[in-house]
């Protein structure tokens, strides 16, 4: 990789003037073979350009523009620089991962996560992810950790997904899929251990959690947090909510997972629950 980024700008500074070629992105992530390249506005007109040769040096089918990351379905919105499409296999830690990276999320930065997920996971116990995506954290669970796994993923785009992942890696006798809002979910009282990966509004889904929860059960919470509120945050909303709902909880951990924004964190909690 050390001769990537001249390689690129010897070839770019042939037909770019120099001031853009300082501007050429040094960072870049990779999903499979589908490029995500940040560009600056003053680049916009030799976009397609720029591209092409980073798609040629690196060896990728598809490059992307990066953009935003919004709404209910968490959906990007990333601008197709080159090639056809952005539907790729991306392979980390023994997992098949199926998805369309130019709509679908997929953070190199939440790694830590899906590896320690494929850790804690015990043989034979039930998991419910209320936000499966594309099985991002409970396909590592299912594959190495050889847990029981239900996903609930509102999206229909990101649930055919899951369904193809669930078959890739070979787990249909141990996780079940299904495209509901995870509010419709009509289990109770039935997982040993609850997801909740998803950020801004978790809070939200705390009743329906602790609903799906069995007594005992281990929820990872997820939100993001303002700086200043942490470490009381995000555990103390996660206690209150769950007090007023007749549970007492335990707080077992507490890891950031990446910086969200500008003073914002994301961060999970692992908390055990009890019927009060
Ligand atoms: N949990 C994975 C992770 O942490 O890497 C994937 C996270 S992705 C940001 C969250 C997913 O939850 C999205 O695919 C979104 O469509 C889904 N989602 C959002 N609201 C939902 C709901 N009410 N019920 C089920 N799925 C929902």
């Amino acid at each position: 990789t050390q001769l990537i980024k001249p390689r690129i700008r010897e070839i770019l500074s042939r037909e770019l003037p120099g001031e853009l070629i300082q501007m050429l992105p040094k960072h870049w992530v990779q999903i499979g073979d589908v490029l995500i390249l940040p560009l600056r506005p003053e680049l916009e007109p030799h976009k397609h350009q720029i591209a092409e040769v980073y798609a040629q040096v690196l060896g990728v089918k598809t490059v992307l523009r990066k953009g935003r990351i919004g709404g209910e379905f968490r959906e990007t919105n990333y601008e197709l620089l080159y090639g056809n499409d952005a539907i790729t296999v991306h392979v980390e830690n023994g997992i098949k991962y199926k998805l369309d990276v130019a709509r679908i999320m997929f953070s190199p930065a939440n790694v830590k996560e899906r590896v320690r997920m494929a850790k804690v996971a015990k043989p034979g116990e039930l998991v419910v992810d209320m936000f499966a995506g594309i099985g991002h954290l409970s396909l590592p669970m299912a594959v190495h950790g050889k847990a029981r796994v239900i996903a609930i993923e509102k999206s229909p785009y990101t649930f055919r997904f899951l369904v193809e992942n669930i078959e890739l890696n070979r787990v249909q006798d141990r996780m079940t899929a299904y495209n509901i809002d995870n509010r419709d979910f009509p289990g109770e009282d039935i997982a040993d251990r609850v997801l909740m990966g998803y950020v801004g509004k978790t809070h939200e889904f705390i009743p329906k959690a602790l609903s799906i929860a069995k007594e005992g059960a281990v929820i990872h919470y997820h939100n993001t947090v303002p700086e200043r509120l942490m470490p009381r945050e995000p555990f103390e909303t996660f206690r209150r909510i769950a007090r007023e709902h007749g549970y007492e909880v335990e707080k077992l951990n507490e890891l950031v997972i990446k910086r969200y924004a500008p003073g914002v964190w994301h961060v999970v909690v692992d908390v055990r629950v009890f019927k009060k």
